[in-house]
Protein backbone atom coordinates (compact mmCIF):
# COMPACT_ATOMS: atom_id res chain seq x y z
CA UNK A 1 0.00 0.00 0.00
CA UNK A 2 1.33 3.61 -0.61
CA UNK A 3 2.17 5.52 2.32
CA UNK A 4 1.28 9.34 2.26
CA UNK A 5 4.33 11.47 2.39
CA UNK A 6 3.95 14.63 4.53
CA UNK A 7 6.79 17.32 5.08
CA UNK A 8 9.07 14.24 4.08
CA UNK A 9 8.10 11.87 6.48
CA UNK A 10 5.54 8.82 5.19
CA UNK A 11 2.10 8.29 7.25
CA UNK A 12 0.14 4.88 7.15
CA UNK A 13 -3.16 5.88 5.35
CA UNK A 14 -5.45 3.78 7.17
CA UNK A 15 -4.20 5.22 10.68
CA UNK A 16 -6.20 8.35 9.62
CA UNK A 17 -8.77 7.50 11.14
CA UNK A 18 -7.02 7.42 14.86
CA UNK A 19 -6.72 11.47 15.79
CA UNK A 20 -6.13 9.67 19.41
CA UNK A 21 -2.28 9.12 17.93
CA UNK A 22 0.36 10.60 15.55
CA UNK A 23 3.06 8.36 13.41
CA UNK A 24 5.35 8.59 11.11
CA UNK A 25 8.38 6.67 9.10
CA UNK A 26 11.69 9.24 8.56
CA UNK A 27 13.01 9.76 5.44
CA UNK A 28 16.58 11.40 3.86
CA UNK A 29 14.31 14.57 4.34
CA UNK A 30 12.83 14.68 7.06
CA UNK A 31 12.29 12.87 10.82
CA UNK A 32 9.76 12.67 13.46
CA UNK A 33 11.43 13.09 16.96
CA UNK A 34 10.91 10.43 19.55
CA UNK A 35 11.53 11.46 22.75
CA UNK A 36 12.33 7.67 23.94
CA UNK A 37 14.61 5.65 21.59
CA UNK A 38 16.82 2.81 23.15
CA UNK A 39 21.01 1.81 22.15
CA UNK A 40 19.61 -0.58 19.93
CA UNK A 41 21.34 -4.03 20.13
CA UNK A 42 19.89 -6.22 17.70
CA UNK A 43 17.99 -8.08 20.22
CA UNK A 44 14.62 -9.73 21.09
CA UNK A 45 14.66 -7.49 23.84
CA UNK A 46 11.33 -5.09 24.43
CA UNK A 47 10.96 -2.61 27.13
CA UNK A 48 8.00 -0.94 28.86
CA UNK A 49 8.64 2.89 28.44
CA UNK A 50 9.70 4.02 31.73
CA UNK A 51 11.11 6.67 33.96
CA UNK A 52 13.84 6.37 31.71
CA UNK A 53 15.93 8.50 29.62
CA UNK A 54 16.84 8.59 26.05
CA UNK A 55 19.25 5.96 24.67
CA UNK A 56 19.61 5.29 28.08
CA UNK A 57 19.15 1.45 28.35
CA UNK A 58 19.75 -1.20 25.63
CA UNK A 59 16.79 -2.63 23.52
CA UNK A 60 14.86 -3.14 20.51
CA UNK A 61 11.44 -2.27 20.75
CA UNK A 62 9.52 0.48 23.33
CA UNK A 63 5.39 0.20 23.88
CA UNK A 64 3.59 2.33 25.88
CA UNK A 65 0.23 3.93 27.11
CA UNK A 66 1.91 7.24 28.21
CA UNK A 67 0.37 10.24 26.51
CA UNK A 68 2.63 12.96 24.55
CA UNK A 69 5.63 10.75 24.63
CA UNK A 70 6.52 9.70 21.38
CA UNK A 71 8.75 6.11 21.25
CA UNK A 72 10.61 5.41 18.12
CA UNK A 73 13.69 2.98 16.30
CA UNK A 74 16.43 4.18 14.13
CA UNK A 75 17.19 2.52 10.86
CA UNK A 76 19.11 2.17 7.65
CA UNK A 77 17.75 -1.26 5.89
CA UNK A 78 16.45 -2.82 9.07
CA UNK A 79 12.29 -3.19 9.35
CA UNK A 80 10.81 -0.46 11.64
CA UNK A 81 7.22 -1.76 12.92
CA UNK A 82 5.15 0.52 14.27
CA UNK A 83 1.91 -0.68 16.07
CA UNK A 84 -1.13 0.50 17.67
CA UNK A 85 -3.92 -0.93 19.58
CA UNK A 86 -7.37 1.23 18.88
CA UNK A 87 -9.05 -0.38 22.40
CA UNK A 88 -6.32 0.54 24.90
CA UNK A 89 -4.21 3.10 23.09
CA UNK A 90 -1.28 0.99 23.83
CA UNK A 91 1.61 2.00 20.70
CA UNK A 92 4.86 0.23 19.92
CA UNK A 93 8.09 0.65 17.98
CA UNK A 94 10.26 -2.01 16.68
CA UNK A 95 13.69 -2.58 15.39
CA UNK A 96 13.69 -5.69 13.46
CA UNK A 97 16.98 -6.68 11.54
CA UNK A 98 17.57 -10.11 10.81
CA UNK A 99 19.10 -10.81 14.17
CA UNK A 100 15.93 -8.77 16.23
CA UNK A 101 13.37 -11.04 13.40
CA UNK A 102 15.34 -14.08 14.06
CA UNK A 103 14.98 -13.69 18.11
CA UNK A 104 11.00 -12.88 17.31
CA UNK A 105 11.51 -9.29 18.33
CA UNK A 106 7.85 -8.12 17.00
CA UNK A 107 5.82 -10.78 18.18
CA UNK A 108 7.43 -9.64 21.95
CA UNK A 109 6.64 -6.61 21.38
CA UNK A 110 2.88 -7.70 21.01
CA UNK A 111 3.03 -10.22 24.06
CA UNK A 112 4.30 -7.16 26.10
CA UNK A 113 1.14 -5.35 24.86
CA UNK A 114 -0.67 -8.62 26.07
CA UNK A 115 1.00 -8.32 29.52
CA UNK A 116 1.41 -4.78 30.36
CA UNK A 117 -2.13 -3.35 29.07
CA UNK A 118 -4.61 -6.62 28.18
CA UNK A 119 -4.22 -5.61 24.26
CA UNK A 120 -5.94 -7.95 22.31
CA UNK A 121 -3.35 -9.07 19.36
CA UNK A 122 -6.53 -9.47 16.82
CA UNK A 123 -7.33 -5.65 17.28
CA UNK A 124 -3.79 -4.65 17.14
CA UNK A 125 -2.96 -2.77 13.84
CA UNK A 126 0.93 -2.79 11.82
CA UNK A 127 2.72 -0.39 9.59
CA UNK A 128 6.07 -1.62 8.15
CA UNK A 129 8.42 1.06 6.95
CA UNK A 130 11.01 1.25 4.35
CA UNK A 131 13.70 -1.75 4.85
CA UNK A 132 15.67 -3.60 2.05
CA UNK A 133 13.51 -5.67 0.71
CA UNK A 134 14.17 -9.10 -1.16
CA UNK A 135 15.11 -7.48 -4.59
CA UNK A 136 18.21 -6.37 -2.57
CA UNK A 137 18.71 -8.65 0.74
CA UNK A 138 21.43 -11.21 -0.13
CA UNK A 139 22.22 -13.23 3.01
CA UNK A 140 24.84 -16.03 3.60
CA UNK A 141 23.32 -19.43 3.84
CA UNK A 142 24.07 -19.57 7.56
CA UNK A 143 21.31 -16.51 7.95
CA UNK A 144 19.02 -17.90 5.52
CA UNK A 145 19.27 -21.14 7.17
CA UNK A 146 17.77 -19.46 10.59
CA UNK A 147 14.45 -18.29 9.10
CA UNK A 148 11.54 -19.90 7.08
CA UNK A 149 12.31 -21.24 3.92
CA UNK A 150 9.17 -19.20 2.42
CA UNK A 151 10.69 -16.48 3.58
CA UNK A 152 13.29 -16.97 1.56
CA UNK A 153 13.98 -16.77 -2.34
CA UNK A 154 16.84 -18.38 -4.08
CA UNK A 155 17.47 -18.40 -7.76
CA UNK A 156 20.77 -20.10 -9.54
CA UNK A 157 23.70 -18.72 -9.65
CA UNK A 158 23.26 -15.74 -6.76
CA UNK A 159 23.45 -15.84 -3.19
CA UNK A 160 19.80 -16.56 -0.87
CA UNK A 161 17.78 -13.27 -0.71
CA UNK A 162 15.85 -12.33 2.33
CA UNK A 163 12.15 -11.44 2.42
CA UNK A 164 13.22 -9.59 6.27
CA UNK A 165 9.40 -8.08 6.16
CA UNK A 166 7.38 -10.47 5.23
CA UNK A 167 9.81 -12.50 8.26
CA UNK A 168 7.92 -9.88 10.56
CA UNK A 169 4.64 -9.87 9.03
CA UNK A 170 4.14 -13.59 9.35
CA UNK A 171 5.58 -13.38 12.99
CA UNK A 172 2.22 -10.98 13.47
CA UNK A 173 -0.27 -13.30 11.82
CA UNK A 174 1.39 -15.82 14.16
CA UNK A 175 1.11 -13.93 16.98
CA UNK A 176 -2.83 -13.20 16.17
CA UNK A 177 -2.79 -9.90 14.49
CA UNK A 178 -5.11 -9.77 11.11
CA UNK A 179 -3.88 -9.82 7.95
CA UNK A 180 -5.56 -6.88 7.05
CA UNK A 181 -4.45 -5.07 9.55
CA UNK A 182 -1.18 -4.83 8.84
CA UNK A 183 0.07 -2.09 6.32
CA UNK A 184 3.32 -2.27 4.62
CA UNK A 185 4.76 0.58 2.73
CA UNK A 186 6.95 -1.79 -0.03
CA UNK A 187 9.94 0.59 -0.43
CA UNK A 188 12.98 -0.99 -0.37
CA UNK A 189 15.89 1.41 1.08
CA UNK A 190 18.16 0.11 -1.20
CA UNK A 191 16.78 0.73 -4.34
CA UNK A 192 15.44 4.47 -3.43
CA UNK A 193 18.52 6.01 -2.61
CA UNK A 194 16.76 9.26 -2.96
CA UNK A 195 14.41 8.83 -0.60
CA UNK A 196 16.69 6.56 2.01
CA UNK A 197 19.64 5.57 3.64
CA UNK A 198 20.66 2.35 3.11
CA UNK A 199 23.63 0.53 5.55
CA UNK A 200 24.25 -1.67 2.55
CA UNK A 201 24.64 0.72 -0.05
CA UNK A 202 26.51 3.82 1.94
CA UNK A 203 28.47 1.27 4.49
CA UNK A 204 31.05 3.63 5.09
CA UNK A 205 28.66 6.74 6.10
CA UNK A 206 24.80 5.32 6.61
CA UNK A 207 22.54 7.93 7.80
CA UNK A 208 19.93 6.61 9.88
CA UNK A 209 15.93 7.59 9.65
CA UNK A 210 13.68 7.59 12.43
CA UNK A 211 10.20 6.39 13.01
CA UNK A 212 7.90 7.08 15.58
CA UNK A 213 4.64 6.54 17.39
CA UNK A 214 2.73 8.97 19.80
CA UNK A 215 -0.35 8.70 21.90
CA UNK A 216 -2.14 12.06 21.96
CA UNK A 217 -4.78 11.02 24.24
ZN1 LIG B 1 15.53 -3.28 -3.47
Amino acid sequence: MAFREAGGVLLCPPWDRFSWQKHGFGTRNANPLPALTLRQVHSGDVLLAGDFADRECEGDALVTTEINRPIGVRTADCVPVLLLDPGTRAVAAVHAGWRGTAASIVSNAIEEMQRAFASQPCELEAAIGPCIRVCCYEVSDDVAARFPEANIRRSAGSRPHLDLAAANRDQMIRSGLAPEHIFDCELCTFCRAELFYSYRREPADPGRMLSAICRLA
